[in-house]
This record gives structure tokens, sequence and C-alpha cells, in this order.
């Protein structure tokens, strides 16, 4: 390829936007080009870069070659949930493994299997496969808890680096890192307190959980939390916490299955809820509603809690004696400075890369099932992951650079070789030139040529910015100290070699 051809020019001078360092190399050296709100563009260097990523992450990580799909962008889950139930009727089929593009430059990868053994041996294997291929690409990438998309339970694999478009929570003290959505921060147990009797207090114009609390004397976490939701179908969600405490909505949305926004005074009002005295004790709604509860509300204190008519709390308040909830389950948010889940210690928030996310499903009753060799119908075990191929490679750039550019692994760059000619109507350096091509060629390396009519200076210049393992240099100058100079981008000098020593000095990288 020469380099006059190529689409995409370097740039010595780019506008500033924040983003990783990498992802800013990468628009330098003309891989790729950014736009507001049209994200990634790649340029056909990048775009070869990114073919090799994904054979790398995704062809080469299955004990199964994948099987590609070509699905509809929207409603992607549902489609394979109609897919797999109607084409899934027996154990021969199984396993599977199926890919397809899931969203521009994110490839996702289904295992179907018959067990859950099954599934999560195979889900291991290509979780280390990363971390191998990781090690491989020299890159830092460290693994998380990672918020699920679906029901299931989620890992990630990220690297973290300045200004990522993606951040998670890290503790400082014993490793532990996990997405907001994924960690529960550690909740701080109360002294436990002897029952009392549920008794009704006057706490007019008190309608906040800070107000009622002074009122009455009595620290935050004593009281109950009531925050009002509704599905977009107008259904109320009614999550109940420890006062002291907030709610992650993501959290709420996942447990009840359904994407929620406040509720408004008139959807509680239809319902017959009375906003800031609301309680689960003794709520008797108008319309089906659905409560649930962070487990924090299981202390053995006597909560204050709203009394479902205005102007007054109740004190004494205990769950399960008082009230029930429909579902229980991890409500509170984690953030920057929570308490980490596992020894307590302070979460910092990392920023950085999520490259890959792995999800194993949960196996429902209105699930897919496959028939075994006695005829009986079991449930298919579902896992599922995506993986980022923009970041993936922004990373990439972000691990592998110097202060002039690019510094490429040979397993994920474009060509294997950036050769400038210098002076190339010179006829020892045209046939220099002619009998190199067809070393080259004759090795199987692939290489971008540079025969532009620019000075040395530039040439060079590109060549460090685009950042190919070696460059090859054809000049008379070289001719005359005995042969081709050969630059690992890598290395700090330059060495002549002649001809025939040529492709030995390059192998032995
Ligand atoms: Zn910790």
């Amino acid at each position: 390829m020469e380099i006059e051809r190529l689409f995409g020019r370097t740039r010595r001078e780019i506008g500033q936007q924040r983003e990783p360092a990498g992802q800013t190399r990468l628009r330098r050296a003309g891989y790729l080009r950014t736009s507001s709100d049209a994200g990634f563009i790649w340029l056909p260097l990048g775009a070869m870069m990114l073919e090799r990523v994904q054979r790398l992450c995704v062809g080469l990580v299955s004990d199964v070659q994948p099987l590609v799909l070509q699905l509809p962008e929207q409603d992607q889950e549902a489609w394979l949930h109609e897919l797999i139930k109607a084409e899934i009727r027996s154990y021969r089929q199984l396993p599977q493994r199926l890919s397809w593009e899931a969203r521009p430059g994110v490839s996702a990868i289904l295992w179907l299997e018959a067990t859950q053994d099954d599934l999560e041996t195979c889900m291991n294997t290509s979780w280390e496969d990363w971390q191998a291929t990781w090690a491989r690409l020299n890159l830092k990438a460290q693994e998380i808890v990672a918020t699920p998309y679906m029901k299931g339970s989620a890992r990630a694999w990220g690297m973290p680096c300045a200004d990522g478009p993606d951040a998670w929570l890290t503790c400082p003290h014993c490793g532990e890192a996990g997405e907001t959505g994924a960690l529960r921060p550690r909740v701080s147990p109360l002294p436990e307190e002897p029952p009392q009797e549920v008794e009704e207090v006057a706490t007019p114009g008190c309608t906040t959980i800070q107000s009622v609390a002074d009122f009455l004397g009595v620290p935050t976490s004593h009281t109950l939390k009531a925050v009002f939701y509704a599905t977009p179908q107008g259904r109320i969600i009614f999550a109940v916490v420890r006062g002291d405490l907030e709610i992650d909505v993501g959290k709420l949305e996942r447990a009840v299955g359904a994407s929620l926004h406040p509720a408004s005074s008139e959807e509680l009002e239809a319902a017959g809820i009375v906003a800031g005295y609301a309680s689960p004790v003794g709520l008797h709604p108008r319309e089906p509603i659905t409560v649930v509860g962070d487990p924090s509300i299981q202390a053995n204190i006597n909560f204050v809690a709203g009394a479902n008519r205005p102007g007054y709390h109740l004190r004494g308040v205990r769950y399960p004696r008082d009230f029930e909830v429909d579902i229980l389950t991890d409500l509170i948010q984690a953030h920057e400075g929570a308490p980490c889940p596992a020894c307590g210690h302070s979460l910092d928030q990392t920023d950085g890369l999520v490259l890959i996310r792995q999800e194993r499903l949960p196996v429902s009753p209105d699930g897919p099932t496959y028939l075994d060799e006695t005829g009986r119908p079991l449930p298919v075990h579902i896992g599922m992951a995506w993986v980022d191929l923009h970041r993936v490679l922004v990373a990439i750039a972000e691990a592998h650079h110097d202060e002039r550019g690019l510094i490429l692994p040979s397993i994920i760059a474009p060509y294997d070789a950036h050769v400038v000619v210098l002076n190339p109507q010179n006829p020892a350096v045209a046939e220099a030139v002619d009998q190199l091509a067809e070393q080259l060629e004759g090795n199987g390396w692939e290489v971008l040529w540079d025969r532009r009519s620019e000075s040395a200076g530039v040439k060079f210049t590109d060549a460090d910015l685009i950042g190919l393992p070696w460059r090859i240099t054809v000049s008379p100058r070289s001719l005359k100290q005995g042969g081709i100079e050969i630059k690992a981008r890598a290395a700090a000098s330059s060495t002549v070699v002649s001809l025939d020593e040529l492709m030995d000095a390059l192998s032995g990288d």
C-alpha cells in the first residue's frame, strides 16, 4: 500500500478534546476521526486494526467457532429470546456459540449450554482467554463486578486510564472493584433495640427525612425512607430503605424489570397515597402497587415511618412485624467515598475503558428449553458477552506509545512495516527497492510504502506517528553504508543490514 493512496492523513496538530490520550494518538496518526454526535469514524488503517481486534477477542476466545447472526438493532434481547425458543429443540443442538454486531464496534457473543456447569466452564475459559490476550497486548486490565444488562450476574474487564469514558469504584485497601450498579456498599450496623409498640405521633410540616428526624430527635438511620416511582404503564413502585441511605434507581429498575420515573403527585393521588407521610405500614392503596425493600430495613431497631395521613408519623415500626414487602433486594447506591463491601474502606472512583462484559443469565420458568435424551424438557443455560472493539483499540493505543506516536504490537498493526524510500529516482535506490519488495512479498510481509517527494524528516515523523512495528529505509546513504536501514519502532537506534541479512534481522525481534 502506498501512503499517498491511503485515505486518512496524519495530523501534526489536532483539536483537543476530553478523551484518553491513546484516542488522541489514533486521531493524529490517521486511524480515527470522532464526531460529537456520530461517535467514532474509523479510517481504513483503523478499520484494519478493528478486524484484528475482532479476531483476537471474538474469533479466538471460544472452544467452538461462533456462528454469525445478523439481528435488528432494536430489541435484540427479545429477538434472541424468541429465536432460541423457536430454533433449539434437542440436546443434539447444544452447545451453540453465536455472535453478532450488537451495535457499531460492539460484538456480542452468546453461549447456549445444556447445563449450568457446562456454561460456567465455557464462560470461564473465554474469560481466561481474554486475560491471556491482555497479557499478550500488555494491557493492565482489571476484573470488575459489572452492572448486569439483563438480570444475570455480570463481570467485566476494565482498563484504568485518565479521561476514560467509563468509571467504576475501586477499593485502594483490598482491591475490590465494581460498577456502581453492581456493588452494595457496606451498611454500618446499628445497635439492636428492644421492640416497642407502634405509636402515632404528630409531626406537623415534617415532609422530609431530615425534618422528621430533627423533630423527633432521632438519627436519620432510625427512619424509613419511602420513595415512589412509576412504570411507563403507571404502576406505582414503592421503594423502602433505611433513612440514611440513598436509592439506586437502576437497581430498582432491574428488581422490578421495568424502566421507572419518579411518581408525580397526580399519579400518587390517583393511587390514594399521601406523599411525604407515606409508609408501607397500614398502606391501603386504591391501585395495586409493588413494595420493594432493601435489606437495611431488617435491622432490629424501632424505625420512624410515615403514618399515611398528613402531619403524622409512626414510631416503633419494625420489619417484618409491621409490614410486608413484595421484593427484598439490594437497592443502595454505591458512590465514591462509600464503604467498600468487602473491607469497609472508602471507595475511590477509577476512570477507564470497559473492554468486555460477560453475563450469565438466570434460568426463568418461561425461558427456552430443549429435550434431553429421554425426551424430558430442560432449560437452556445462556451466557452472553459484549466485546467493545473500539475501546480495546483505544486501550492498545493508550498502552503502546512514546512522545512521537504509537508503537503498535505486531499482532494488531495494520501493516508489518513502514518502508521509507528516499530519492526513489536514484537508479541504485530503485534497484534496491525492487529487490526489497520481492523479499518482503516473498516472506508474506505486508508493508506501507512511502515514496512521496517529502523530506526524510516528514516521512520519519509520519512513520513514528503511525507506529508500525518496523521502519525500513532505502536511501543513497543506506546503500553506501552497505544496504538497508531497519529500525524497530520501539528501539532507540537503527542498524544497516544487507538485503541478504534483511529477513533474518526482521524476524529477530
Ligand atoms: Zn476493600
